[in-house]
């Protein structure tokens, strides 16, 4: 999800705004969040989600710096182009992003 966001995934449902399409790596980059959510229960991954944007807002000032610093974010944009990915991703493997 992103300042323009095409897709958002909910609870693991990926929904695509009208008229828009998610290439592979996009389609990769949701699904690890979806995998992050199955390991969080879904609820403490939208309550962590908030609190760490919430967090680092108050470093940089900038919701979208914040955005870009979230480590189910960076885990997400640093590993959507390697398609094997999802098959050897470790648990809580976000949080050596934190
Ligand atoms: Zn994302």
């Amino acid at each position: 999800m992103g300042k323009d966001f095409i897709a958002i995934n909910l609870f693991g449902m990926i929904i695509v705004r009208k008229g828009r399409f998610l290439s592979a790596d996009s389609i990769l980059h949701e699904r690890i969040h979806t995998a992050q959510m199955k390991e969080m229960l879904f609820v403490f991954f939208y309550l962590w989600y908030v609190t760490e944007w919430l967090v680092r807002m108050l470093w940089c000032f900038s919701a979208q710096k914040a955005y870009w610093r979230i480590s189910f974010e960076r885990e997400a944009y640093d590993n959507e182009g390697n398609p094997g990915y999802l098959q050897h991703r470790k648990l809580f493997a976000w949080m050596k992003y934190l």
